[in-house]
C-alpha cells in the first residue's frame, strides 16, 4: 500500500523512474513522451545538463540561508536577469515557491499598495470567469473555476468575474475583431461601475487562458484597452504568466505580444523547468516604492523565499531561455506543431478549434464540428482522452471547464521547447 496521498484520488499512478529529453520512463521501462510538459512546466526537458550542474554547484556551496538574514549569489543573479527582460515598468522580483505563492503575493503586493497610498477601502478583485489563478485561498479566490471554489467561497478572497475575450465562441454575428476586443474589454469598465471602482485593488487576467480554456489568446486590442480602463480608475493590473510565461508563447512574456505592460505579473511553471519549484511575482518601481517609502514592508513572507538551490536553477534556465535561443526555438517548433494539428486535425469532426501560441496550443473538442456544440460535460471526454492517450506513451493535459455555458472539453499541447520534428510527428500520430 502507498502511504502517499495522491493528488485528486485514491489509485497509485505509475512510479516515474527516469526522464530524458522530451520522454518519461516508468519503473517498468515504460516510455512516454511528454506533450504537455507535465502541465507546461518541462520547458527545457528533461535531464537538461546545465540547469543540473547549476543546482549541484550550488548545493556545494550552500543549500539554504534565511533571507531574513542573507541575500545570495544566485537570487541576485536571477532578480537581475528576469528585470532585464520584463515589460516596461517592472522593477523588482518577490522570489517565491510556485505559482499559487507567486499569486497570493501579487494579491497582496497590491492591497498594500492600495494601503501605502492611502486608499484603504479598495478591498475587492475583478477577474474573469475562466481562468485559473492557482489552489491556495486568495489564488483560488480570485480564479473563476467555480467547481473548484465553490466548497470554498465563505473564506475567501471577494472577486467578481467578467467574461473572458473568447472571439471564437463569443464575438457576435457581424462584429470585426476589433469591435469585439474593445466589447470583451469594456466588460471591465461594466463591472468597475457595477461594483464600484473606488472598491476595487486589482484586474487579474492570464494573457493567455490556459488550464481552463485551453490556450486561449485575447484579440488584437483587448489588452491594451484593458490597460486604459485599468488606469482610468487606477485599479492595478496583475498578469498571471505562471502558465503561459517563460517563452511558451514564443516570447519571454507572453504580454509582450499584446502590447501591455502589467503592474504586477506572476510567472513560475517554466521557471523552474520542474528542476526546482519557484515562482515569482515581479511588480513595478511604483508599487516597490510605495511600500518603501511607506510602512517600509512588504507585510509577506515565506521561509523558502529566495531559496538559494530554487534560484540557481531559475536562473540557469532564464540563462538558457534567454542566451540560448529557446524562447525563439519555442515560438518556431510552436508553428511546426500548429501546423502537424491542423493537418491532421483540421477535418475532425470533433474538432472545433485548434489555437495558442508558440509551444502552447490545444485542440478543443466538440460534439458537432459545424454547430461547435459541446459535448456533454458529465461524459468526460478530456479526462477519457488523457486515459487513453497516457495508456498509448503520450502526456496531454486535459480540462473540462463549465462555465456559465462556454463549457468545453480541451486537450492542451506544451511540449519542451527542445522537439524535434520527428518527436512532433510522434505526438501527433499518438493523439490522433
Ligand atoms: N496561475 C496559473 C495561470 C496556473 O496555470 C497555475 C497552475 N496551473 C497557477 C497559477 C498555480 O500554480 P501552482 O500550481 O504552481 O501553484
Amino acid at each position: 500500500m502507498s502511504h502517499v496521498f495522491a493528488r485528486h484520488t485514491a489509485a497509485t499512478p505509475p512510479v516515474v523512474a527516469r526522464g530524458e529529453g522530451v520522454y518519461l520512463f516508468d519503473q517498468d521501462g515504460k516510455k512516454y513522451l511528454d506533450g504537455s510538459g507535465g502541465a507546461a512546466v518541462s520547458c527545457l526537458g528533461h535531464g537538461d545538463p546545465e540547469v543540473t550542474e547549476a543546482i549541484k554547484a550550488q548545493l556545494d556551496r550552500v543549500a539554504f540561508a534565511h533571507t531574513g538574514f542573507f541575500t545570495s549569489a544566485p537570487a541576485e543573479s536571477l532578480a537581475d536577469r528576469l528585470i532585464a527582460h520584463a515589460p516596461e515598468g517592472i522593477e523588482r522580483a518577490y522570489l517565491v515557491s510556485g505559482g499559487s505563492e507567486a499569486v497570493e503575493a501579487a494579491l497582496k503586493l497590491a492591497r498594500q499598495y492600495m494601503i501605502e497610498t492611502g486608499q484603504t477601502q479598495r478591498t475587492r478583485f475583478v477577474a474573469r470567469k475562466q481562468s485559473y489563478h492557482g489552489n491556495t485561498l486568495g489564488a483560488l479566490g480570485t480564479g473563476g473555476n467555480m467547481w473548484r471554489r465553490a466548497p470554498f467561497d465563505p473564506v475567501m478572497v471577494t472577486a467578481s468575474h467578467i467574461d473572458p475575450c473568447y472571439d471564437y465562441r463569443l464575438r457576435e454575428a457581424g462584429e470585426s475583431e476589433e469591435e469585439y476586443g474593445l466589447r470583451a474589454a469594456n466588460l471591465l469598465e461594466d463591472e468597475l461601475l457595477r461594483v464600484g471602482p473606488e472598491t476595487v485593488i486589482a484586474f487579474l487576467a492570464e494573457p493567455v487562458v490556459g488550464a481552463t480554456a485551453g490556450a486561449l489568446p485575447a484579440v488584437a486590442g483587448y489588452f491594451t484597452r484593458i490597460r486604459e480602463i485599468c488606469d482610468r480608475y487606477s485599479v492595478l493590473l496583475i498578469l498571471d504568466e505562471v502558465m503561459c510565461g517563460m517563452g511558451r508563447t514564443g516570447t519571454l512574456f507572453a504580454c509582450e505580444q499584446d502590447g501591455v505592460s502589467p503592474d504586477i505579473v506572476t510567472i513560475a511553471k517554466g521557471l523552474g523547468a520542474g528542476y526546482q519549484p519557484i515562482g515569482a511575482a515581479l511588480c513595478s518601481g511604483a508599487i516597490y516604492d510605495a511600500i518603501r517609502d511607506g510602512s517600509g514592508f512588504f507585510q509577506h513572507g515565506h521561509t523558502y523565499i529566495g531559496h538559494p538551490t530554487a534560484c540557481a536553477a531559475g536562473d540557469a534556465v532564464v540563462r538558457k531561455l534567454t542566451e540560448g535561443g529557446l524562447v525563439t526555438r519555442s515560438a518556431r517548433m510552436g508553428e511546426v506543431l500548429n501546423s502537424a494539428l491542423t493537418e491532421r486535425f483540421g477535418q475532425h469532426p470533433n474538432v472545433g478549434d485548434i489555437r495558442g501560441r508558440g509551444t502552447f496550443r490545444a485542440l478543443e473538442l466538440v460534439a458537432d464540428r459545424e454547430t461547435k456544440e459541446p459535448f456533454d460535460p458529465a461524459r468526460g471526454v478530456a479526462a477519457t482522452l488523457k486515459k487513453a492517450a497516457f495508456a498509448r506513451g503520450l502526456i496531454c493535459y486535459p480540462m473540462s471547464g463549465t462555465i456559465d455555458g462556454q463549457r468545453g472539453d480541451h486537450v492542451l499541447l506544451a511540449p519542451p521547447f527542445i522537439i524535434t520534428e520527428d518527436q512532433i510527428g510522434e505526438l501527433v500520430d499518438k493523439l490522433a
